[in-house]
């Protein structure tokens, strides 16, 4: 079975972190809120429980791995004042996740919907029974 949408297509959206499934409309409502549903093709964007696990560990995986850790490193090694490292840790561990958040979550529905691009809802078959856009009324 051919792909409607494929996996370069769906990179590309995420990485203008629009829907992976219209390639209309932007994921984010603002900075801090994400879209429940696409506005333009009402796919779910969050969907339901536990998905938002995966944009809150990439959050923290970057932020503690890519720049937390490498800060304590320097300041342990006497790269930089300690002082610093204690100063750009603690101020980065409070903005860097609100900054990162729509990243975050664009990045998730990335790795995503790049391992599973049957479950966009382009890619379903047309005959398909569970082509309800809620997923609750899935089960
Ligand atoms: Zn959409």
């Amino acid at each position: 079975m051919t792909l409607k949408i494929n996996r370069q297509t769906i990179f590309k959206r995420c990485l203008k972190a629009l829907c992976p499934n219209c390639g209309h409309s932007k994921i984010a409502h603002s900075w801090i809120v994400i879209h429940e549903k696409c506005p333009e093709c009402s796919m779910p964007i969050k969907r339901g429980n536990g998905f938002y696990i995966g944009p809150i560990c990439l959050n923290y995986g970057v932020i503690a791995f890519g720049i937390i850790s490498p800060l304590l490193i320097l300041g342990f090694s006497k790269m930089i004042p300690f002082a610093w490292t204690l100063s750009l840790s603690v101020l980065f561990s409070f903005t860097l996740p609100i900054l990162f958040y729509p990243i975050s979550w664009s990045l998730w529905l990335m790795i995503y919907y790049l391992c599973l691009p049957k479950e966009l809802h382009e890619n379903r078959p047309e005959n398909s029974d569970d082509l309800l856009f809620d997923e609750d009324e899935r089960l």
